[in-house]
C-alpha cells in the first residue's frame, strides 16, 4: 500500500498506550467476557450522558433490536423513521418483526421532517426512531409531543450523537427515550465493536440486560464469579446473544476519558472547513447554542446548478487527491431490498433524493492533524472552484 501511505481515510480512530494498557490488564486477569469492564462502562457512560441507566450490547444494531423489543415493538407493528440513514435502523425493525415506515428529511437540518410524521402515522404505528444524522440532535421536542399525542415510543438512533447535545441535555440523557449508541470503529468513540442503550426506565434496562445474553435472568459472570455462593439462573425469554465483552469495554472507557478532547478537535476542525468552504457549498444547519453538534459527519452539499461536474465526479477528484471522502447514505427507500420488500420506489422521498445527489461527507476526525484539516479544507476548496460555472 505504498502509495495509498498519505491516503487520508474517513473515519480512522484514535488509539495510544492507553487502551494498549487497558486491554493488556483484561487480559491478564484471566477474565475477558463479559464482566466487571463492562459493569464500570455502562456507569461511566450513564453518568457522561446524564442517564440513569446505560447497558451495554455488542453493537448499536443490536441495541436498536433490544430497544424495540422493550417497547414491545412486534409482528404486525409498524416504525417510523427516517429514510436517510444507514439501513442498520430499518434492519433491526424488521429484526423485531415489525415494518419500517419511511418520512423524508429537512433539505437544512437533514433530519427526520418532524412536520411529515403526522401523515406517516397509522394505527399500526408503535415507535419513531429519530436518527440525529451526523451528530446534529433531531427537533426532540416536537417528536416527543409526537409521541406523546400518539402514544409512541421514542428510540433515538443515536449511532452519530455521543457527544450531541440538544438544549442543554446529552443525547442518551432525555426523558422518555431510550437512546442507542453505537461504538463502531469509525464513530466518535470506538470499543472496536460494541453499543449502548440508555434510558431512565429502570424495567426496561433489566429487561435489555435479560435479552442481550440468551434471555438468562442472572449474567454469566455473576453466576462464575459468585465464590462459593450457588448463583441459579433461568432462561425466562428467548433473548440474543448481545453482550459486549470486558476487553472491548477497557478500551471504550478509555475513549470516553478522551472523548470531550476529541469533540474539542472535531470542533476545531469543522471550523477551518466551515470558513473555507461555506462560500463555495452549502452546509447542514448548526444548532443554536444551547445544543451542540457531534460532527461525526462533516457533509457538504453541492451547488450542482452551478457547477460544471456531477456529485460522483467531484468526489473522485477529491480522492484522487488522498482524502478519503464518502458518501453518508443512498437513502433506504433506493435500496433494491428495501424496494422489492416493502414497495418504495425512486421519487418518494424526493428532499431525501436531492440531498443525496449533492452530498460529500468529508473526512473530519481527531486522528487527523490539524495540516491534515488544512490540506482538506484548500483542496476541496479548490477543486468546488474549479468546478463551478465562471
Ligand atoms: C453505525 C450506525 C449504526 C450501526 O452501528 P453498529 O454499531 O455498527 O451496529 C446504526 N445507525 C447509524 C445511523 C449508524 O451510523
Amino acid at each position: 500500500m505504498k502509495n495509498n501511505k498519505k491516503f487520508i481515510v474517513f473515519g480512522k480512530p484514535s488509539f495510544n498506550k492507553e487502551e494498549l494498557k487497558a486491554v493488556k490488564q483484561v487480559l491478564d486477569s484471566g477474565w475477558v467476557g463479559m464482566g466487571p469492564r463492562c459493569e464500570e462502562f455502562e456507569k461511566l457512560f450513564a453518568e457522561y450522558v446524564g442517564a440513569k441507566y446505560a447497558v451495554s450490547v455488542s453493537s448499536c444494531t443490536a441495541a436498536l433490536h433490544l430497544a424495540l423489543l422493550a417497547a414491545n415493538v412486534g409482528p404486525g407493528d409498524e416504525v417510523i423513521t427516517t429514510t436517510l440513514t444507514f439501513v442498520a435502523t430499518t434492519n433491526a425493525i424488521e429484526y423485531a418483526g415489525a415494518k419500517p415506515v419511511l418520512v423524508d428529511i429537512d433539505p437544512h437540518t437533514l433530519n427526520i421532517d418532524p412536520k411529515l410524521i403526522g401523515a406517516a402515522i397509522t394505527k399500526k404505528t408503535k415507535a419513531i426512531i429519530p436518527v440525529h444524522y451526523g451528530g446534529l440532535p433531531c427537533e426532540m421536542d416536537k417528536i416527543f409531543a409526537i409521541a406523546k399525542k400518539h402514544g409512541l415510543a421514542v428510540v433515538e438512533d443515536a449511532a452519530h450523537a455521543i457527544a450531541s447535545r440538544w438544549k442543554g441535555k446529552m443525547i442518551g440523557g432525555l426523558k422518555n427515550s431510550l437512546a442507542c449508541f453505537s461504538f463502531y470503529p469509525n464513530k466518535n468513540m470506538t470499543s472496536v465493536e460494541g453499543g449502548m442503550v440508555t434510558t431512565d426506565n429502570k424495567k426496561i434496562a433489566e429487561n435489555i440486560k435479560i435479552t442481550r445474553l440468551h434471555g438468562m435472568d442472572n449474567e454469566a459472570w455473576k453466576r462464575y464469579r459468585g465464590g462459593k455462593k450457588i448463583i441459579r439462573s433461568e432462561m425466562v425469554m428467548l433473548g440474543f446473544k448481545y453482550n459486549l465483552t470486558d476487553l472491548q469495554a477497557a478500551i471504550g472507557i478509555c475513549q470516553l476519558k478522551k472523548l470531550e478532547r476529541f469533540q474539542k478537535t472535531r470542533e476545531k476542525y469543522a471550523k477551518i472547513y466551515d470558513k473555507c468552504l461555506s462560500e463555495y457549498c452549502d452546509l447542514q444547519k448548526r444548532p443554536e447554542h444551547s445544543s451542540r453538534h457531534a460532527f461525526h459527519l462533516y457533509v457538504i452539499l453541492l451547488k450542482l446548478e452551478n457547477m460544471t461536474a456531477t456529485r460522483d465526479e467531484i468526489l473522485q477528484q477529491i480522492r484522487n487527491h488522498g482524502i478519503g471522502a464518502t458518501i453518508h447514505y443512498l437513502p433506504v427507500h433506493m435500496h433494491r431490498y428495501y424496494q422489492k420488500k416493502f414497495g418504495f420506489k425512486n421519487g418518494d422521498f424526493p428532499i431525501a433524493e436531492c440531498a443525496y445527489e449533492r452530498m460529500i461527507t468529508l473526512p473530519l476526525t481527531p486522528s487527523m492533524s490539524l495540516k491534515d484539516a488544512k490540506k482538506i479544507a484548500e483542496t476541496v476548496k479548490r477543486i468546488l472552484i474549479a468546478n463551478t460555472k465562471k
